[in-house]
């Protein structure tokens, strides 16, 4: 029997979580060969998501909970669970049935094919506005271009991984976690499930769109420092130019005499140039705020309460 430890970070989601499991449940049963448990992180929620996992821990032994002091965000509570996982392979799911349930003897499968990750992408992303859409589709272009890694448009947090590749994702120990990238940096052969993106079945996203704005830039920063490079290049061009152009001024002071007017010219590269100043330092700053908070060095999460036994305290 191989064991298949199934995560899920909640932040409020008091309303779903035994839907989730009812609805998961129903398909892993059908598994044979698998013996299933369930972790849910509760995030620090402020509904009663706590009770309801004490409620079902006490009911299945299979099913576990860590409970956070406070809310960490959902990067902490998947870190929190596949550190805390013992199981063959890792499920990481979220709690609306957004991810479906239907998909895991899809995952199960591909494990079996010899992968060591099967992960789902989403064909559509209805129910997403469309400026939302439209703004994530950017983001995939740009930090693919601008990363080492790829990051597959459409992919999900859902996905299966074999020990293997959940200790070599535990092993990379930055407080600030990008999970999206850290999955396409590990490597392993990863198996593409596709399907329908699927509305929440109760409650709302947790996201807000300055969230993602956040999540984005701090996605790009996270995995490559091609932006400090790019700002030296425009630094190296614009000196080149501020020479030639210098030089120009000088000959044709020598040649015309003084020259009053150039007022318009004077504004525009003033503003042209400290446009580019602001810029620069802020993409700098950028990297210092993320140095600091790696150098405090942090606890990702700290965990308040929880059922699993010999793992009190943080990480
Ligand atoms: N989540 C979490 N901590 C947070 C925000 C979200 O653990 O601070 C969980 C949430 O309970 C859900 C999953 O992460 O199980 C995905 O969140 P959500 O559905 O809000 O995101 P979306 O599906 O809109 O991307
Ligand atoms: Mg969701």
């Amino acid at each position: 029997m191989k064991t298949v430890d199934i995560i899920v970070p909640c932040y409020n989601e008091a309303d779903g979580i035994a839907l989730f499991y009812e609805e998961t449940d129903k398909v892993v049963r059908t598994i044979p060969g698998y013996a299933f448990s369930y972790l849910f992180i509760n995030d620090g929620s402020r509904d009663d998501s706590l009770s309801i996992m004490r409620m079902l821990s006490a009911e299945h032994p299979n099913i576990h909970y860590i409970s956070f002091s406070r809310n960490f965000g959902k990067e902490a509570g998947m870190y929190a669970g596949l550190t805390h996982s013992s199981g063959d392979y890792v499920i990481i799911m979220d709690a609306d049935l957004q991810h479906p349930p239907a998909l895991i003897p899809q995952f199960v499968s591909a494990i079996e094919e010899g992968y060591d990750c099967a992960a789902a992408c989403r064909t559509t992303r209805t129910g997403e506005k469309g400026l939302r859409s439209f703004l994530s589709g950017l983001f995939y272009k740009f930090s693919n271009a601008m990363t080492e890694v790829t990051l597959p448009q459409n992919a999900v947090d859902y996905r299966m991984m074999s020990r293997k590749m959940v200790n070599a994702i535990c092993s990379m120990a930055e407080v600030e976690r990008f999970s999206k990238g850290i999955f396409a940096w590990v490597g392993f052969q990863t198996k593409w499930i596709p399907y329908e993106n699927v509305e929440r079945a109760v409650g709302t996203s947790k996201w807000s769109f300055k969230g993602l704005v956040k999540y984005a830039i701090d996605g790009i920063t996270a995995f490559t420092v091609k932006p400090l490079h790019l700002i030296r290049n425009m630094g190296i061009v614009l000196f080149v130019f501020s020479l030639i152009y210098a030089l120009i001024v000088f000959i044709k002071t020598l040649v015309n005499g003084v020259d009053v007017p150039g007022y318009a010219s004077i504004i525009c590269l003033l503003l042209f140039l400290g446009g580019i100043i602001e810029f620069s330092v802020g993409i700098v700053g950028e990297y210092v705020s993320h140095i600091y908070l790696e150098a405090k060095d942090r606890p990702v999460y700290i965990i308040q309460e929880t059922d699993l036994t010999g793992s009190e305290g943080h990480e």
